[in-house]
């Protein structure tokens, strides 16, 4: 349930409803917006009644949602937007602003990262990716070089002029990642690390929360829903794969079709992730181009200098110049989609 409040509301009039909100079993989630107040009502919200919070003072109207995910909601949007836009250093992400994360699957070395940087930036990406800890499923493969490898994710945005993203697995992964990137990227192996997403909801910046291999999305919103409840309102949505039966020709199956069903369901920017998505290079450009065309807000994609060489996942890393090919022929899809100017970051 959602109370939306008259603009000319005060404090008491929040208190009165908070405290009967809490008078039922249920907790207050006031959101004090610049010109819309709402409050959401989280817990078992069945037995509350909507006619009774419509007669309390500077309540304008209230809404009831029968979805399991409150704030995700495009209902339970705090300012009345419909949707979030979150802005990294001046980079905008959602609302139409089509933004391009780019980079190695793992940090590898200081020169491999710099060249790689250098060259997504020239492309015309925003920001770069690149894994410091790895969930490798093999605890022999390269589990990622640590804190050394966020250093060198810090050094290469700094001398590029791009924005770092980078994976936390756990509680002081977070910890250095806080101290090094601009974007915390969640796994799909963490999508419902329950303890983990309580404290990501505690920390103060943009979370990428990708799409568990095999979660509903409604398990994936309800897994954003912790991190927002927990008070962190920067949430961004990756999908990036669920697992299928055919593995003959695709590593995952891109699921395409979440672009268009979560923006109806939720106000948060959706990023799809094609590189993990489809495991196969020939198939990244192809299916980044179709996340633009249906409505996504960005990609985040795999590029690697010498993919025969890479530490992970190789076999579906861009090389710099199939990425240059593909932001080429994203700016003509932009154009094409009447969308380049203000609501592109491309320059
Ligand atoms: C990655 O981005 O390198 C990665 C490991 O992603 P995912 O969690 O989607 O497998
Ligand atoms: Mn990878």
């Amino acid at each position: 349930m959602i109370i939306h409040m008259k603009s000319s509301h005060n404090k008491n009039d929040l208190d009165k409803i908070k405290n009967r909100i809490e008078e039922l079993g249920c907790n207050a989630h006031i959101i004090l917006g610049s010109e819309i107040t709402t409050v959401s009502v989280l817990g078992e919200t069945t037995k509350l009644s909507v006619k009774e919070f419509e007669t309390y003072d500077g309540v304008e109207f209230v809404t009831r949602v029968s979805k399991p995910f409150k704030l995700c909601s495009i209902e339970g949007k705090q300012d009345g937007q419909k949707q979030t836009v979150i802005d990294v250093k001046g980079v905008k992400i959602g609302g139409g602003h089509f933004v391009s994360m780019a980079g190695p699957c793992a940090i590898e070395s200081w020169e491999r990262t710099l060249e790689i940087a250098k060259s997504v930036k020239a492309s015309g990406a925003q920001f770069l990716r690149g894994g410091a800890f790895k969930p490798r499923s093999s605890p022999y493969s390269f589990q990622g070089l640590g804190e050394e490898g966020l250093q060198f994710m810090q050094k290469a945005g700094a001398e590029t002029g791009l924005l770092t993203i980078s994976e936390a697995m756990d509680s002081e992964g977070l910890r250095l990642c806080m101290e090094y990137v601009d974007v915390i990227q969640i796994g799909a192996r963490n999508m419902q690390n329950f303890s983990f997403l309580k404290e990501l909801g505690k920390v103060d910046k943009p979370i990428l929360l990708k799409r568990g291999m095999s979660a509903t999305i409604e398990e994936w919103l309800m897994s954003a829903e912790y991190i927002l409840s927990g008070g962190n309102s920067k949430v961004i949505l990756c999908e990036r794969g669920i697992r299928s039966f055919d593995k003959q020709y695709s590593r995952n199956v891109l699921d395409l079709n979440v672009v268009p069903i979560l923006k109806e369901l939720t106000h948060l920017p959706v990023i799809i992730d094609p590189s993990h998505g489809t495991g196969h290079r020939h198939l990244v450009a192809p299916m980044a181009k179709a996340s633009l065309a249906c409505g996504a807000d960005g990609i985040i994609v795999e590029v690697h200098n010498e993919p025969q060489k890479a530490m992970s996942d190789g076999p579906q890393a861009l090389l710099p110049e199939d990425f240059e090919k593909l932001m080429k022929d994203i700016r003509k899809i932009q154009k094409a989609l009447g969308n380049e100017e203000e609501e592109s970051n491309v320059a």
